[in-house]
């Protein structure tokens, strides 16, 4: 019901502050500081974004609650803590640094802890989220949503990331429009989320083969709702968007969004390419049929009109031939 949801979401908020406490103002956070500073994060990121530390201590969490009134019984809801087999709990975030994780009205509903010293956690998961609870579906969050809506608004745009520190890379750069789903395969219900705000949407997604493979399915399943115009922005050598702001700063970062972003259809013309041999001329014309395809759902006719010339000089095709089987595809589908 209402009220224990209010004291989950109290309990998580609680644990925000001593995270991003502990973070800031103990030796034991030092560490941790230490390496979000490396990676660039600022004193002014870091609370805007309530980043803090879990300490080594697995029942510093629990006694903290505890100590502020909260129900023993309430703790196990929260998907903080893990039982042991004597029933007692261990707080699930250890040595971890913290992300909060916001729900659309900007409350806090789940963390995200990232190791941060490989060595001495061989084998762990390099993010591990809170599981799902009565506050927390995975599927229906969309990281920094809240946060980014007025600026989606203003840009008419949201931006699509991997990865929460590429969401947070990007606004330190002045993007502030960017979200990202909770390390999983965009979901219809985030689809749903981004639909009321508005219908452009920028795919930004990691350089790597991974990432393309996941660009593609976003960009499908989109595609698949109505009226959403996707452009795509591909980072070379495989990095991710935080690399890249690296690697060549802000500026240059702000001007592959305003200027280096690919259409759709180009981005799938390069994939279907990739995964075939085209000198084979079977695998050239099963090309051609899909780019054909595909320009069913290109719906201005000048843009069309472009892709047509495209096909015909990289195939050697008359555009006529094209256009003519074009048609009867056309026909077909109808
Ligand atoms: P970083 O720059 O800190 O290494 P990243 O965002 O580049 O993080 P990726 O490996 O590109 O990390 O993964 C993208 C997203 O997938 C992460 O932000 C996280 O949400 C999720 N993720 C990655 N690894 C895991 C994991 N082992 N378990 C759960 N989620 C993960
Ligand atoms: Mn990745
Ligand atoms: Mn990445
Ligand atoms: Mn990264």
């Amino acid at each position: 019901n209402d009220s224990t949801k209010e004291k989950l979401i109290r309990i998580h908020e609680e644990s925000a502050e001593l995270f991003h406490h502990i973070l800031l103002n103990t030796k034991i956070g030092e560490d941790a500081l230490a390496y979000l500073t490396q990676r660039g994060l600022t004193r002014d990121i870091i609370d805007t974004f309530n980043i803090g530390f879990a300490p080594r201590e697995r029942t510093m969490l629990q006694q903290y609650l505890l100590g502020k009134n909260s129900e023993q019984e309430l703790l196990g809801k929260t998907g903080l803590f893990v039982e042991k087999d004597n029933g007692d709990l261990l707080d699930r975030f250890y040595n971890r640094i913290i992300f909060p994780i916001r729900n659309q009205q900007g409350k806090t509903v789940a963390f995200s802890g990232r190791i941060f010293q490989q060595e001495a956690d061989e084998g762990a998961p390099k993010y591990l989220n809170s599981p799902e609870t009565q506050l927390f579906n995975k599927r229906t969050v969309l990281f920094n949503f809240d946060l980014a809506r007025p600026s989606i608004r203003r840009e008419k745009e949201v931006i699509l990331f991997e990865g929460f520190m590429d969401v947070i890379a990007a606004w330190k750069a002045g993007v502030t429009n960017g979200v990202a789903s909770m390390g999983t395969s965009l979901t219809n219900e985030q689809i749903h989320l981004i639909d009321r705000v508005t219908d452009h949407v920028l795919i930004a997604y990691d350089g790597d083969p991974a990432g393309i493979e996941a660009t593609k399915r976003a960009s499908d399943l989109l595609a698949a709702e109505t009226n959403f115009d996707i452009d795509i922005i591909r980072f070379s050598e495989g990095m991710d968007p935080d690399e890249h702001i690296k690697k060549n700063g802000a500026d240059a970062f702000n001007e592959l969004i305003a200027h280096g972003r690919e259409t759709l259809f180009g981005f799938k013309m390069a994939y279907y390419r990739k995964s075939l041999n085209l000198s084979n001329e079977s695998e050239r014309l099963g090309y051609i049929e899909k780019i054909l395809a595909e320009l069913l759902s290109v719906t201005s006719a000048v843009e069309r009109e472009l892709y047509f010339k495209q096909l015909a000089n990289e195939f050697e095709l008359s555009i006529d031939s094209l256009k003519e089987q074009f048609q009867q595809k056309f026909h077909d589908s109808r």
